[in-house]
Protein backbone atom coordinates (compact mmCIF):
# COMPACT_ATOMS: atom_id res chain seq x y z
CA UNK A 1 0.00 0.00 0.00
CA UNK A 2 1.33 3.40 -0.91
CA UNK A 3 -0.87 5.21 1.86
CA UNK A 4 0.60 9.00 1.58
CA UNK A 5 1.11 8.92 -2.10
CA UNK A 6 -0.73 10.50 -4.74
CA UNK A 7 -0.55 9.56 -8.32
CA UNK A 8 -0.23 11.74 -11.02
CA UNK A 9 -1.88 11.30 -14.31
CA UNK A 10 -1.09 13.19 -16.82
CA UNK A 11 -1.97 13.44 -20.90
CA UNK A 12 -3.39 15.84 -23.61
CA UNK A 13 -6.57 14.91 -22.78
CA UNK A 14 -7.97 15.96 -25.74
CA UNK A 15 -10.56 14.29 -25.24
CA UNK A 16 -10.54 12.47 -22.00
CA UNK A 17 -12.10 9.26 -22.39
CA UNK A 18 -13.10 5.81 -20.21
CA UNK A 19 -9.99 4.34 -20.85
CA UNK A 20 -8.42 7.26 -18.88
CA UNK A 21 -11.28 6.50 -16.05
CA UNK A 22 -9.74 2.78 -16.20
CA UNK A 23 -6.22 3.54 -15.61
CA UNK A 24 -6.79 5.79 -12.45
CA UNK A 25 -8.92 3.48 -11.09
CA UNK A 26 -6.94 0.58 -11.40
CA UNK A 27 -3.49 2.80 -10.38
CA UNK A 28 -5.52 3.68 -7.45
CA UNK A 29 -7.49 0.44 -6.03
CA UNK A 30 -4.28 -1.42 -6.90
CA UNK A 31 -1.44 0.37 -5.65
CA UNK A 32 -3.88 2.12 -2.31
CA UNK A 33 -3.04 6.20 -3.33
CA UNK A 34 -4.50 8.51 -1.63
CA UNK A 35 -5.83 10.30 -4.62
CA UNK A 36 -5.23 10.47 -8.73
CA UNK A 37 -4.64 13.88 -10.08
CA UNK A 38 -5.61 14.08 -13.39
CA UNK A 39 -3.13 16.38 -14.74
CA UNK A 40 -4.07 17.94 -18.35
CA UNK A 41 -0.67 19.43 -20.38
CA UNK A 42 -0.82 23.17 -21.09
CA UNK A 43 1.24 23.05 -23.43
CA UNK A 44 2.10 19.74 -24.96
CA UNK A 45 6.17 20.16 -26.33
CA UNK A 46 5.65 16.56 -27.50
CA UNK A 47 2.88 16.99 -29.94
CA UNK A 48 3.92 20.22 -31.26
CA UNK A 49 3.48 19.40 -35.13
CA UNK A 50 0.03 18.41 -34.43
CA UNK A 51 -3.21 20.90 -33.57
CA UNK A 52 -4.42 20.52 -30.00
CA UNK A 53 -7.79 21.62 -28.50
CA UNK A 54 -7.16 24.78 -26.56
CA UNK A 55 -6.28 24.31 -22.85
CA UNK A 56 -9.88 25.76 -21.97
CA UNK A 57 -11.33 23.20 -23.53
CA UNK A 58 -9.53 19.98 -22.04
CA UNK A 59 -9.35 21.40 -18.67
CA UNK A 60 -13.18 21.51 -18.73
CA UNK A 61 -13.48 17.94 -20.03
CA UNK A 62 -10.91 16.76 -18.08
CA UNK A 63 -13.02 18.09 -14.65
CA UNK A 64 -16.28 16.48 -16.34
CA UNK A 65 -14.22 13.13 -16.35
CA UNK A 66 -12.76 13.64 -12.26
CA UNK A 67 -16.63 13.80 -11.37
CA UNK A 68 -16.48 10.50 -11.67
CA UNK A 69 -15.04 9.31 -8.72
CA UNK A 70 -14.27 11.34 -5.10
CA UNK A 71 -10.74 10.49 -5.09
CA UNK A 72 -10.13 11.99 -8.70
CA UNK A 73 -9.09 15.43 -9.08
CA UNK A 74 -8.38 17.53 -11.93
CA UNK A 75 -5.36 19.30 -10.65
CA UNK A 76 -4.25 22.70 -13.36
CA UNK A 77 -0.92 22.96 -12.30
CA UNK A 78 0.36 22.31 -16.21
CA UNK A 79 -2.65 24.09 -17.62
CA UNK A 80 -1.91 27.41 -15.15
CA UNK A 81 1.73 27.01 -15.82
CA UNK A 82 3.22 29.05 -18.96
CA UNK A 83 5.93 27.28 -21.27
CA UNK A 84 6.08 24.02 -21.70
CA UNK A 85 4.59 20.93 -19.59
CA UNK A 86 7.71 19.43 -18.03
CA UNK A 87 6.86 16.87 -15.68
CA UNK A 88 9.76 17.58 -13.39
CA UNK A 89 8.85 20.60 -12.77
CA UNK A 90 5.25 19.80 -12.19
CA UNK A 91 6.12 16.97 -9.73
CA UNK A 92 7.91 19.55 -8.06
CA UNK A 93 5.19 22.11 -8.13
CA UNK A 94 2.88 19.48 -6.84
CA UNK A 95 4.98 18.42 -4.02
CA UNK A 96 4.36 15.44 -1.54
CA UNK A 97 5.25 11.54 -2.47
CA UNK A 98 3.52 10.83 -6.08
CA UNK A 99 3.96 7.84 -8.14
CA UNK A 100 3.48 8.79 -12.34
CA UNK A 101 0.76 6.46 -13.92
CA UNK A 102 1.35 6.00 -17.33
CA UNK A 103 0.23 3.91 -20.41
CA UNK A 104 2.83 1.84 -21.18
CA UNK A 105 2.84 3.86 -24.95
CA UNK A 106 4.18 6.64 -22.64
CA UNK A 107 6.10 5.07 -20.65
CA UNK A 108 8.55 4.18 -23.36
CA UNK A 109 9.35 7.27 -24.04
CA UNK A 110 10.31 8.67 -20.72
CA UNK A 111 14.31 8.79 -21.61
CA UNK A 112 13.54 11.66 -24.26
CA UNK A 113 11.67 13.52 -21.67
CA UNK A 114 13.18 16.98 -20.06
CA UNK A 115 15.51 15.80 -17.25
CA UNK A 116 14.63 12.74 -17.40
CA UNK A 117 16.72 11.23 -15.02
CA UNK A 118 16.43 13.26 -12.34
CA UNK A 119 12.61 12.63 -12.65
CA UNK A 120 13.11 9.35 -12.59
CA UNK A 121 15.29 9.68 -9.09
CA UNK A 122 12.25 10.79 -7.54
CA UNK A 123 8.95 9.16 -8.53
CA UNK A 124 7.56 5.54 -8.83
CA UNK A 125 6.96 4.72 -12.43
CA UNK A 126 3.19 2.66 -12.50
CA UNK A 127 2.61 1.55 -16.03
CA UNK A 128 -0.34 -0.07 -17.49
CA UNK A 129 -0.17 -2.29 -20.52
CA UNK A 130 -0.86 -1.10 -23.76
CA UNK A 131 -0.65 -1.51 -27.77
CA UNK A 132 0.98 -4.54 -26.85
CA UNK A 133 4.54 -3.26 -24.75
CA UNK A 134 5.36 -5.56 -21.98
CA UNK A 135 6.93 -4.94 -18.91
CA UNK A 136 9.99 -6.16 -20.08
CA UNK A 137 10.15 -3.79 -22.83
CA UNK A 138 9.86 -0.59 -20.39
CA UNK A 139 12.11 -1.62 -18.41
CA UNK A 140 14.70 -2.62 -20.67
CA UNK A 141 14.09 1.14 -22.13
CA UNK A 142 14.36 2.77 -19.28
CA UNK A 143 17.16 0.56 -17.90
CA UNK A 144 15.24 0.01 -14.39
CA UNK A 145 12.39 -1.55 -12.77
CA UNK A 146 8.73 -0.18 -12.65
CA UNK A 147 5.41 -1.06 -11.22
CA UNK A 148 3.29 -3.01 -13.57
CA UNK A 149 -0.56 -2.50 -12.64
CA UNK A 150 -2.61 -5.38 -14.29
CA UNK A 151 -5.30 -4.31 -16.61
CA UNK A 152 -7.60 -6.09 -19.15
CA UNK A 153 -5.86 -3.52 -22.57
CA UNK A 154 -8.71 -1.27 -23.91
CA UNK A 155 -8.26 -0.28 -27.24
CA UNK A 156 -9.99 3.32 -26.52
CA UNK A 157 -7.40 6.36 -27.65
CA UNK A 158 -8.21 10.01 -27.97
CA UNK A 159 -7.20 9.81 -31.93
CA UNK A 160 -9.53 7.20 -32.42
CA UNK A 161 -12.50 9.62 -30.44
CA UNK A 162 -11.54 12.56 -32.59
CA UNK A 163 -11.71 10.78 -35.64
CA UNK A 164 -14.73 8.67 -34.89
CA UNK A 165 -16.27 12.39 -34.25
CA UNK A 166 -14.83 13.76 -37.91
CA UNK A 167 -16.25 10.91 -39.95
CA UNK A 168 -19.75 10.94 -37.77
CA UNK A 169 -19.36 8.12 -36.45
CA UNK A 170 -20.76 6.78 -33.15
CA UNK A 171 -18.38 7.49 -29.88
CA UNK A 172 -19.86 4.12 -28.81
CA UNK A 173 -19.64 5.12 -25.04
CA UNK A 174 -15.75 5.81 -25.02
CA UNK A 175 -16.54 8.91 -23.09
CA UNK A 176 -18.90 9.62 -20.24
CA UNK A 177 -22.30 11.45 -22.08
CA UNK A 178 -21.10 14.89 -20.06
CA UNK A 179 -18.02 14.82 -22.14
CA UNK A 180 -19.60 13.89 -25.51
CA UNK A 181 -22.39 16.68 -25.11
CA UNK A 182 -19.34 18.97 -24.09
CA UNK A 183 -17.69 18.03 -27.53
CA UNK A 184 -20.97 19.03 -29.73
CA UNK A 185 -21.51 22.01 -28.09
CA UNK A 186 -18.05 23.67 -28.71
CA UNK A 187 -18.21 21.64 -32.20
CA UNK A 188 -14.44 20.14 -30.98
CA UNK A 189 -12.31 17.61 -33.82
CA UNK A 190 -14.82 18.99 -36.60
CA UNK A 191 -12.61 20.18 -39.15
CA UNK A 192 -13.23 23.90 -39.90
CA UNK A 193 -15.34 23.50 -43.28
CA UNK A 194 -18.08 21.92 -40.64
CA UNK A 195 -18.12 24.39 -38.45
CA UNK A 196 -18.04 27.13 -41.12
CA UNK A 197 -19.31 25.80 -44.45
CA UNK A 198 -17.09 24.78 -46.85
CA UNK A 199 -14.98 28.14 -46.86
CA UNK A 200 -11.87 26.25 -46.93
CA UNK A 201 -12.06 24.63 -50.37
CA UNK A 202 -10.34 26.13 -53.12
CA UNK A 203 -12.18 28.94 -55.45
CA UNK A 204 -13.44 25.77 -58.07
CA UNK A 205 -16.44 24.56 -56.10
CA UNK A 206 -18.62 23.55 -59.04
CA UNK A 207 -20.02 20.50 -58.39
CA UNK A 208 -19.47 17.61 -61.13
CA UNK A 209 -21.92 14.39 -61.50
CA UNK A 210 -20.90 12.48 -58.30
CA UNK A 211 -21.33 15.59 -55.60
CA UNK A 212 -17.85 16.05 -54.44
CA UNK A 213 -16.37 19.25 -56.39
CA UNK A 214 -13.99 18.69 -59.43
CA UNK A 215 -11.39 20.22 -57.34
CA UNK A 216 -11.90 18.04 -54.36
CA UNK A 217 -11.49 14.79 -56.82
CA UNK A 218 -8.88 16.04 -58.38
CA UNK A 219 -6.77 16.67 -55.12
CA UNK A 220 -8.06 13.41 -54.15
CA UNK A 221 -6.52 11.27 -56.72
CA UNK A 222 -3.26 13.00 -57.21
CA UNK A 223 -3.07 11.54 -53.46
CA UNK A 224 -3.82 8.91 -54.13
CA UNK A 225 -1.44 8.20 -57.35
CA UNK A 226 1.23 9.18 -54.57
CA UNK A 227 0.37 6.49 -52.19
CA UNK A 228 0.01 4.09 -54.46
CA UNK A 229 3.19 4.91 -56.20
CA UNK A 230 4.63 3.84 -52.63
CA UNK A 231 3.19 0.63 -52.64
CA UNK A 232 -0.20 1.95 -50.56
CA UNK A 233 -2.30 -1.10 -50.55
CA UNK A 234 -6.34 -0.80 -50.83
CA UNK A 235 -6.48 2.65 -51.64
CA UNK A 236 -10.35 4.00 -52.13
CA UNK A 237 -11.08 6.83 -52.63
CA UNK A 238 -14.94 7.62 -51.11
CA UNK A 239 -17.09 10.35 -52.45
CA UNK A 240 -19.31 11.29 -49.32
CA UNK A 241 -20.40 14.87 -50.65
CA UNK A 242 -23.85 13.99 -50.31
CA UNK A 243 -23.27 12.03 -47.00
CA UNK A 244 -21.57 14.01 -44.89
CA UNK A 245 -21.00 17.76 -43.93
CA UNK A 246 -17.49 17.93 -42.69
CA UNK A 247 -16.08 16.82 -46.01
CA UNK A 248 -16.60 16.03 -49.87
CA UNK A 249 -14.06 13.16 -49.91
CA UNK A 250 -12.54 10.24 -47.78
CA UNK A 251 -9.08 8.94 -49.16
CA UNK A 252 -8.44 5.74 -47.73
CA UNK A 253 -5.49 3.27 -47.59
CA UNK A 254 -3.38 1.29 -45.93
CA UNK A 255 0.86 0.77 -45.20
CA UNK A 256 2.44 -2.61 -44.70
CA UNK A 257 3.96 -1.22 -41.42
CA UNK A 258 3.29 1.94 -39.22
CA UNK A 259 6.89 3.28 -40.83
CA UNK A 260 5.23 2.70 -44.11
CA UNK A 261 2.18 4.61 -43.07
CA UNK A 262 4.49 7.54 -42.13
CA UNK A 263 6.18 7.26 -45.66
CA UNK A 264 2.78 7.15 -47.51
CA UNK A 265 1.57 10.15 -45.55
CA UNK A 266 4.61 12.18 -46.47
CA UNK A 267 4.11 10.87 -49.93
CA UNK A 268 0.62 12.22 -50.40
CA UNK A 269 1.48 15.60 -48.22
CA UNK A 270 4.33 16.58 -50.47
CA UNK A 271 2.33 15.44 -53.74
CA UNK A 272 -1.03 18.08 -52.03
CA UNK A 273 1.92 20.45 -51.73
CA UNK A 274 2.48 20.83 -55.32
CA UNK A 275 -1.25 21.96 -55.41
CA UNK A 276 -0.69 24.41 -52.78
CA UNK A 277 -2.54 22.27 -50.48
CA UNK A 278 -1.34 21.54 -46.65
CA UNK A 279 -3.02 19.82 -44.05
CA UNK A 280 -5.40 22.10 -41.79
CA UNK A 281 -5.22 19.37 -39.22
CA UNK A 282 -2.86 16.03 -38.67
CA UNK A 283 -3.51 12.83 -36.50
CA UNK A 284 -1.41 10.31 -35.40
CA UNK A 285 2.11 10.69 -37.03
CA UNK A 286 3.19 9.72 -33.38
CA UNK A 287 2.40 6.55 -33.84
CA UNK A 288 1.57 5.90 -37.25
CA UNK A 289 -1.33 3.32 -36.81
CA UNK A 290 -4.42 5.46 -37.71
CA UNK A 291 -3.27 8.80 -39.65
CA UNK A 292 -5.11 11.30 -40.29
CA UNK A 293 -4.65 14.39 -42.92
CA UNK A 294 -7.41 17.06 -43.18
CA UNK A 295 -7.62 18.52 -45.92
CA UNK A 296 -11.00 20.29 -45.77
CA UNK A 297 -13.26 18.84 -48.39
CA UNK A 298 -10.12 15.63 -48.49
CA UNK A 299 -9.56 13.52 -45.84
CA UNK A 300 -7.02 11.30 -45.95
CA UNK A 301 -6.72 8.30 -43.73
CA UNK A 302 -3.71 5.78 -43.97
CA UNK A 303 -3.68 2.68 -41.56
CA UNK A 304 -1.61 -0.21 -40.36
CA UNK A 305 -3.28 -3.40 -41.72
CA UNK A 306 -5.00 -4.27 -38.58
CA UNK A 307 -6.58 -0.75 -37.75
CA UNK A 308 -8.42 -0.35 -41.16
CA UNK A 309 -9.49 -4.15 -40.52
CA UNK A 310 -11.38 -3.02 -37.08
CA UNK A 311 -12.46 0.68 -37.82
CA UNK A 312 -13.69 -0.62 -40.89
CA UNK A 313 -14.72 2.56 -42.48
CA UNK A 314 -15.77 1.20 -46.02
CA UNK A 315 -18.10 -0.73 -44.07
CA UNK A 316 -19.78 1.91 -42.43
CA UNK A 317 -19.23 4.02 -45.49
CA UNK A 318 -20.54 1.23 -47.99
CA UNK A 319 -23.20 3.63 -49.42
CA UNK A 320 -21.03 5.76 -50.92
CA UNK A 321 -20.13 6.18 -54.40
CA UNK A 322 -16.70 5.19 -55.42
CA UNK A 323 -14.12 7.61 -57.11
CA UNK A 324 -11.74 6.02 -60.06
CA UNK A 325 -8.25 6.92 -59.88
CA UNK A 326 -5.39 5.92 -61.63
CA UNK A 327 -2.65 4.10 -59.87
CA UNK A 328 1.06 5.02 -59.89
CA UNK A 329 3.63 2.48 -60.87
CA UNK A 330 4.91 0.73 -57.82
CA UNK A 331 8.61 2.47 -56.21
CA UNK A 332 9.36 0.91 -53.01
CA UNK A 333 10.59 2.33 -49.65
CA UNK A 334 14.33 2.92 -49.28
P1 LIG B 1 -3.86 10.32 -28.33
O1 LIG B 1 -4.62 9.23 -29.02
O2 LIG B 1 -4.25 11.72 -28.73
O3 LIG B 1 -2.35 10.11 -28.32
P2 LIG B 1 -4.39 9.10 -25.75
O4 LIG B 1 -5.71 8.40 -25.84
O5 LIG B 1 -3.14 8.28 -25.82
O6 LIG B 1 -4.35 10.29 -26.80
P3 LIG B 1 -3.29 10.93 -23.87
O7 LIG B 1 -4.01 12.06 -23.25
O8 LIG B 1 -2.22 11.24 -24.84
O9 LIG B 1 -4.42 9.97 -24.45
O10 LIG B 1 -2.72 9.92 -22.81
C1 LIG B 1 -2.53 10.18 -21.45
C2 LIG B 1 -2.02 8.92 -20.82
O11 LIG B 1 -3.06 7.94 -20.84
C3 LIG B 1 -0.80 8.27 -21.49
O12 LIG B 1 0.04 7.77 -20.46
C4 LIG B 1 -1.43 7.14 -22.27
O13 LIG B 1 -0.53 6.07 -22.47
C5 LIG B 1 -2.56 6.72 -21.35
N1 LIG B 1 -3.67 6.09 -22.04
C6 LIG B 1 -4.56 6.67 -22.84
N2 LIG B 1 -5.46 5.77 -23.29
C7 LIG B 1 -5.10 4.59 -22.76
C8 LIG B 1 -5.62 3.25 -22.86
N3 LIG B 1 -6.68 2.98 -23.63
N4 LIG B 1 -4.98 2.27 -22.18
C9 LIG B 1 -3.89 2.56 -21.42
N5 LIG B 1 -3.35 3.78 -21.29
C10 LIG B 1 -3.95 4.79 -21.95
Amino acid sequence: MLRGVQGIFGGTFDPPHFGHLEVARTAYHQLGLDSVRLMPAGDPWQKDDIDVSSAADRWAMTELLAAHEPWLVADATEITRDGPSYTIDTVGAVGGRSTLILGADAAMGIKSWHRSGDLLDIVDIAVVPRDGISRGDIEAALNREIIWLEMEPIRTSSTGIRAAVRSGQDLDGAVPDTVEDYISERGLYMSPTSRHGKSLSSPSMEKISTGATEDAINAARVAAAAISAKSGENIMLLDLAELLVVTDIFLLATGSSRRNVLSLVDEAIAALRELDREPIRKEGTDHGKWVLLDYGDVIIHVFDKATRDYYDLEHLWADAPRIEFVPSPSITDS
